[in-house]
């Protein structure tokens, strides 16, 4: 099964230029000025004035639904194929969040398996918020090994009244399980870390890796815009070699309590000297969001994979110059950051996990997973 997208402008994710895309079954096979296919049945797509761009990495999901704070009531809910579809999400990371009691890695597991048989490229972390953390095996190495969606373990919590309280020596001896199973089965092995209010912030990771062999990338901090201390500290971070996530879902109290919008994050960091490439973007999404009114918690709303789209699409209108950056983050470079080298770029053998956008009015016109049409809209010709 061949498609050939022509005439799209190609963002890799830095920008190619107007180029021809063809895709072979589940790969990209070529990205070239000018493709010609003859003698055999090809599905041609006009893509003249459409971006074509790598399909979203999310490095950071609650698929079955995260948190629960404050009750039953207040459970999030599952999230479907669609909402990461809608959303150009083709790799979302799925992971259990601050409730690991009434959801379950099983659970968790069956989500992604589902989510992989709609289309999608979803992986998932074992653990949970809590150390020890939950395994499907009994060990977080043997998950790596023997459980091929497993591809870390995480979100563990540091700095966080919801978190285990885990001194360095139990993140150590994480990371060290992460890092063996990774080692074995050829995945990076990371170990997501969220870091909390708590005025410790990364330091908890920083003191587990000190006088280690331990690589600084096996920990992975998300909500690194929690607050400007906490950003200051992952500049560091990424500055001797570790990934940091930006959370893009947000509400205006977070941002009143100090939160750092993730854009502004995102250009903070790099100009207080972050490597743009070690620094990712993130949804959250089935996370729980507090819900106020008339300054009272009113309940808990749950994050929606859609903001990372949203935030590319108010890019691309009003600050093109940040999008290849913005666009990066969301791709790329959540990839490098799990290991994944065939997801979130546009390059001959990569996985053909495509979007076609338009420009024009922030439209995604259609959604390839694996090379397989998860979304389209009637620009499409048989020849
Ligand atoms: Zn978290």
């Amino acid at each position: 099964m061949l498609t050939l997208i022509r005439n799209a402008e190609v963002f890799s994710p830095g920008s190619l230029g107007r180029r021809d895309v063809l895709l072979a079954d589940a790969r990209l096979c070529r990205v070239d000025t000018s493709v010609d296919v003859t003698g055999s049945a090809v599905e041609v797509v006009d893509a003249d004035g459409l971006w074509l761009l790598p399909g979203l990495v999310d490095p950071l999901t609650h698929p079955c639904g995260g948190g629960g704070e404050g009750g039953f009531g207040n459970r999030t809910a599952e999230l479907d194929a669609a909402d990461f579809i809608q959303a150009g999400v083709t790799t979302p990371v799925g992971a259990l969040g601050t409730d690991s009691i009434t959801r379950s890695l099983e659970v968790l597991y069956g989500k992604v398996m589902e989510l992989r048989a709609r289309g999608l490229s979803a992986c998932m972390l074992n653990g949970g918020y809590r150390l020890p953390g939950l395994t499907l095996t009994g060990d977080v190495a043997r998950d790596l090994v023997l459980i091929e969606p497993v591809i870390g373990t995480g979100e563990v919590a540091i700095s966080d009244h919801r978190s285990a309280q885990p001194d360095a020596s139990g993140l150590r001896r994480l990371a060290a399980a992460a890092n063996l199973g990774g080692t074995l089965s050829g995945k990076q092995g990371t170990v997501l870390v969220h870091v909390g209010e708590g005025q410790a912030g990364l330091s908890p990771i920083e003191q587990a890796l000190a006088g280690t062999e331990l690589p600084q990338r096996i920990f992975y901090p998300t909500h690194a815009n929690r607050s400007r201390g906490l950003l200051e500290q992952a500049v560091r971070f990424t500055r001797h070699g570790g990934f940091a996530d930006i959370t893009v879902s947000t509400t205006p109290e977070f941002i009143e309590a100090g939160e750092v919008p993730a854009l502004q994050a995102l250009r903070e960091a790099i100009a207080a000297g972050a490597p743009a490439a070690r620094l990712t973007l993130s949804s959250d999404a089935g996370g729980s969001l507090p819900l106020y009114r008339d300054g009272q918690l009113a309940g808990l709303q749950s994050a929606k994979p859609s903001v990372l789209l949203e935030l590319l699409r108010d890019v691309a209108r009003s600050r093109p110059d940040d999008f290849e950056t913005v666009l990066a983050a969301m791709t790329q470079n959540p990839a490098d950051a799990y290991g994944l080298t065939a997801k979130g770029r546009v390059t001959p053998g990569a996985d053909a996990d495509l979007l076609l956008f338009d420009p024009r009015d922030g439209r995604l016109v259609e959604v390839y997973g694996r090379g397989r049409p998860l979304l389209r809209a009637n620009r499409t010709k048989e020849s």
